[in-house]
């Protein structure tokens, strides 16, 4: 077995292989919680929670980090507009997160550090002040403190742009004429009014840390000076990785990051999903559309990271589909093999073949070709009676080990929120003998893709299958 993934540093496919084995180093950038996240961001975490499954299947140890950002413009604008204080905010914000982050089946982080923990402000001054002693960061006229991108000859490297070509980002102080390059950018920003009561002491004055300067902080000060795997989204490569590593690797003299990953993104008409252009999606959106956390999941997580995917929603009823199609060959298989014991001898031929696609640069369409084969063909056998209570067990546990990864096995899931009004709307028409209105209610049920069906216990929802 050996892992291979494509690094954005070498634009190259590369063979695995972390610093210190079992272990693996993962940091991933976490949400700005300014708002709830939407699909996308989500697309992102999804595709990093398959690497770390993945890796753990493959006998690694990951530690990983995901951190909140909750100091940056947008939240200090959140706040202010919001006429809460910061943390207060960013808090509701981050509670959403947590929330959303179990409904998708997410396995949560070892650490979820926040850029204004105490300790994760004083790496970042400390880091300041050592880019500062070895002259690649310099005070400016408005007292803020900028990177000096001369001085650091790989600048540019991991997004494979010209220095020449370089523009300013949008999370940097306007006003240009007080830095020394176009391209330099902000570690440490003074204090001005609109920051309000947001503000730490530095050797520089009152100010707030820039964006890129809190993950170099958190990685450095969590995970040590070079970690395996960073990941992120591809809007994150520039400028926001390349300023991580310049920064980190300013400070240390060594390489920061050995394999960076990237998911290209969620899109709707050809434009990047994003909270600017208006046309996103938030989780809780889905969910009161009748969706569930694992169909979202499935929807989000069947093409491969480094393609775009187009959001749509028939996409999400395919999901639904497919899921199904799962959930009827497991119980075909679990009413065969009562408590029959697996036997090896009966394990799928190829019964590697998923995880060998995904060792692949986690090559998921691949992976999943191999799973609805398996299912199209057991269930041949099973039509014609031909496979064995034994066989029928070995793939139950080959589906289990399968399952580690994707998460997609079926669960009493809750009833999505809207659904369940529904039917507690329908229980009160029929208690009262409505009967064209509790029709008419299993009409709208069912525009959410629900089905109801009055059992003497009561109602059973489930979601619609279509032949
Ligand atoms: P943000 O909260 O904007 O800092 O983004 C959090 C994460 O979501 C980052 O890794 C982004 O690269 C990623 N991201 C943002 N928009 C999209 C999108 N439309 N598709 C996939 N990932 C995205
Ligand atoms: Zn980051």
């Amino acid at each position: 077995m050996s892992i291979a993934f494509y690094n954005t540093y070498s634009r190259k496919l590369e063979q695995f292989q972390p610093i210190d084995p079992p272990k693996v180093k993962l940091y991933t950038c976490g949400p700005t919680v300014y708002s709830f996240a939407h699909i996308g961001n989500f697309r992102t975490y999804i595709f990093e929670d398959l690497l770390q499954r993945h890796l753990e299947t493959r006998g690694y140890e990951v530690e990983r980090v995901l951190n909140l950002t909750d100091v940056d413009d947008k939240t200090i604008k959140g706040s202010h507009n919001a006429g809460m204080p910061l943390p207060e905010f960013t808090q509701q914000f981050k509670d959403a997160f947590f929330e959303d982050i179990k409904t998708l089946r997410i396995k949560p982080a070892q650490y979820f550090p926040a850029a204004t923990d105490a300790e994760n402000i004083a790496k970042m001054i400390e880091m300041i002040r050592i880019l500062m002693e070895k002259d690649i960061a310099y005070l400016a006229e408005d007292q803020s403190i900028y990177f000096r991108i001369n001085r650091f000859p790989n600048y540019g490297k991991l997004a494979h742009l010209d220095l020449d070509e370089l523009r300013p980002s949008g999370r940097v102080r306007n006003d240009n004429y007080e830095k020394e390059n176009i391209g330099d950018f902000a570690l440490w920003k003074a204090w001005d009014e609109e920051d309000g009561s947001v503000g730490w002491d530095s050797p520089w004055g009152k100010g707030r840390p820039g964006w890129h300067i809190e993950c170099s902080a958190m990685a450095a000060r969590i995970l040590g000076p070079q970690i395996d795997i960073h990941c992120g989204g591809v809007d994150n490569i520039f400028p926001h990785h390349e300023a991580e590593i310049a920064q980190s690797e300013g400070c240390t003299g060594h390489q920061f990051v050995r394999y960076w990953l990237h998911s290209e993104h969620l899109i709707v008409e050809g434009q990047k999903m994003s909270k600017s252009l208006g046309n996103f999606f938030t989780l809780r959106d889905l969910l009161n559309k009748g969706y569930t956390g694992r169909e979202i999941r499935y929807a989000l997580l069947r093409v491969n990271y480094r393609l775009p995917l187009n959001f749509t929603f028939d996409g999400l009823a395919e999901a639904r589909q497919s899921l199904l199609r799962i959930d009827e060959w497991r119980q075909r298989l679990a009413d065969l093999a009562h408590d029959a014991t697996p036997d090896q001898e009966y394990a799928p031929a190829k019964s590697d073949a998923f995880f060998a696609a995904l060792d692949d640069n986690l090559n998921i369409s691949a992976a999943l070709a191999e799973l609805f084969d398996q299912i199209r063909a057991t269930n041949k056998q099973m039509d014609q009676e031909a496979l064995k209570p034994a066989q029928a067990a070995a793939l139950l546990k080959w589906w289990d080990g399968l399952n580690n990864v994707l998460q997609l096995q079926k669960s009493e899931e809750p009833i999505p929120a809207k659904v369940q009004e529904l039917l507690a709307k329908r229980a009160a028409a029929r208690t009262n003998k409505l009967w064209s209105e509790s029709d008419a209610i299993r009409a709208e049920i069912e525009q959410l893709g629900w089905t109801v069906k009055d059992t003497k216990e009561g109602q059973k929802a489930a979601p619609v299958k279509v032949h």
